[in-house]
Formats: structure tokens, sequence, C-alpha cells
């Protein structure tokens, strides 16, 4: 279904939780946020629901996400019967990657087709730091399986000045042998990030400047993308304080609390908790169509009163 805008809107990313086993220090605080409680979380079942009425209005792309969606019990088994709703045509994964190895087999046979790892260091004390506890060893293993069982892998790095804007180039390396894409997104002024220092937010171009033999691309949704000569892989350039991209933007996101947030910075949610349907049709196709123009994050922080792991990225 085409937006006011004439966007023409096709990727539903699902938030499956709240909860997470890491504590990333940009997104979540160490004590966590008051986690909605379990009656507040939709069931599996709920969700699948609204998937199936999702893709009624055209949605073919679908995003596990979280918290940590490797925390909720039965993805397996929902990931299987999203992927069997007439209309899904992929559904793909954003993962800190701590309990892939435990499940990866099992989602890729349920139907699971793409996965995104989050790595922003490669220094194992640096990521145990960001992480707020995590252990590098784990998701550079789960990348491995991942590229074992022939899933297709991008990597997600969030550029945080003074923390890991010198580690561009060995981010970049990982793409020289291997067929995978790191992708750097510009840390955004939300949840918690919104009393950091400015000088943690650098811009994208800096990786441009690091390294000007990088060769542009295509866009691939909302990354510009480029390669270093004679490597395997690309880098995707993520910008969205930079460079906004909410022109082409064709997504719209589940909380997984049931609410329907067309627009990631904004504080406009729509109810879809409880609703059957026609009720639920008309919510989706309300939410869809006053998808906001765009986000406002190159005026100041966000709009959306959430923590990132309340949302999905
Ligand atoms: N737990 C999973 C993970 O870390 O991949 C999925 C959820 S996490 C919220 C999704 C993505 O959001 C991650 O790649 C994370 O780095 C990114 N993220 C979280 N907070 C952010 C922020 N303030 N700015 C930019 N990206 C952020
Ligand atoms: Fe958890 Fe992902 Fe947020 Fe890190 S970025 S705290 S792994 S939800």
């Amino acid at each position: 279904m085409r937006d006011f805008y004439n966007r023409d809107i096709s990727y539903l990313r699902i938030s499956l939780t709240d909860r997470c086993n890491f504590r990333c220090l940009y997104c979540m605080p160490q004590e966590g946020i008051d986690k909605c409680s379990h009656n507040d979380i939709m069931t599996l079942e709920e969700v699948e629901e609204i998937v199936r009425q999702a893709a009624k209005f055209g949605i073919k792309k679908i995003r596990l996400t979280g918290g940590e969606p490797l925390v909720r019990k039965g993805i397996v088994d929902f990931c299987r019967n999203i992927s069997a709703i007439p209309g899904i045509e992929e559904i793909t994964l954003t993962t800190n990657g701590g309990l892939f190895t435990s499940y990866g087999r099992s989602l890729k046979e349920a139907g699971l087709s793409r996965v995104n790892f989050s790595l922003d260091t490669l220094d194992p004390e640096k990521f145990r730091k960001i992480t707020r506890g995590g252990r590098l060893e784990d998701t550079l293993a789960a990348i491995d399986l991942a590229l074992d069982l022939g899933l297709k892998v991008k990597i997600n790095s969030v550029l945080i000045g003074g923390f890991n804007d010198h580690e561009i180039k060995d981010l970049v390396d990982l793409t020289k042998d291997q067929d995978i894409q790191v992708r750097f997104i510009e840390l955004m002024k939300i949840g918690q990030t919104l009393d950091w220092d400015d000088s943690a937010f650098v811009s994208n171009k800096l990786v441009l400047e690091k390294l000007p033999s990088l060769e542009k691309l295509q866009v691939e949704g909302v990354a510009q993308t480029y390669r270093l000569p004679g490597y395997q892989g690309t880098i995707g350039l993520i910008s969205p304080i930079s460079s906004c991209f909410c022109q082409d933007c064709n997504r719209i996101r589940l909380t997984a609390d049931g609410k329907l947030k067309p627009c990631l910075h904004s504080d406009t949610e729509i109810n879809l908790r409880g609703l059957k349907g026609q009720d639920l049709e008309e919510a989706l196709a309300k939410g869809i169509f006053n998808k906001p123009e765009k986000h406002n994050l190159d005026q100041g922080p966000s709009h959306s009163h959430r923590f990132m792991n309340t949302i999905g990225g």
C-alpha cells in the first residue's frame, strides 16, 4: 500500500520483546527499563495475525528484532508460521549474536534468509564495555555460523566518536575475503543517548574521508553502498542525520506491546492490540497512509519517547 507521500510501504519490523541479554550503552540503561509486564507483551499468535493482515496491504519483508529477538521463546515456530503467509517473501533478523549459535540452524530451516549482526568493535574488552557484558567471541562465532549456513549477512556498526571511529578500516576489512556488508550507522539521539556529549555523534562522512578509495555503488533501501577495490563484500552507510533518507523509507514498525509506529522518530503510535478483522485492517491502513513525511533528527533529538530496545532499531 502507498502512503500519503506515495511511498510503497512493504517492510515491517517487529520488536518481539523489549528484553535483552546485553545492555548496550547507547540503547538501554544498566538496570534495564520498566519492562513491559508479561501481559503487556503480545502473544506470538497475535503478532502472526497482524503479519497476515499486513501482508494483504503489501508487506513483503519482515524483520525480527527486539530487544534481543532470540530471547523470545517460540521464535523458531513463529518464523516458520509467518514465512508460510501468502505475500511474505523474506524473513530477516537483527541480533547481537550472543545466542545465535543455538538457534541459527533451526531459524534457517524455518525460513530465515538474512541476518544483521550488531558489532561495533573488534576489541574484546571494548565489546564487553559497550554491550555491558557481551563476549565478542560469541558474536564472531555467530557470524561464521550464519555464513556456513548460507545466510546473507550484514554487520551493523554504530559509529561513536572517541570509541570506535579509529576502527573504521578494521571493520571494513571484514569485507575483504567475505561476501558480507558492513553497515555504519550514525548514532541517534534517542532514549539512552539524549544527554550524550555532541562529540559522540559523528557523521558517516568520516568513513569516506578515511577511505577515499571507496567506490560508490547503488542505494540499497536506506543505505548508500560502496566497495573497496578488490574486496569481496560491500560497505553500507546509513546516515539518518547527515543524509536523510525519509523520502525512500518503506518501513513501518510494530512494538512488542502492540503499537504500530509508522516512523521510528515520531511519537505517533497506533494500538493494534486486541483488534481483529476489519478493525485491525482499518488501523493498519490508517497507520500506513499517515506515515509522517520525515523525521526531525537533523534539528534535534528524536520525538519518540521510547528507548531503542523497545522499538528495535
Ligand atoms: N538486539 C538486537 C541487536 O542489537 O542487533 C536488535 C535490537 S537493537 C535495538 C537494533 C539496532 O539498533 C542495533 O544495530 C543497534 O546497534 C541499534 N541502535 C540502538 N540504539 C541506537 C542509537 N541510539 N543510535 C543508532 N543505532 C542504535
Ligand atoms: Fe540489546 Fe540490541 Fe539494545 Fe544492545 S542494541 S542493548 S543488544 S537491544
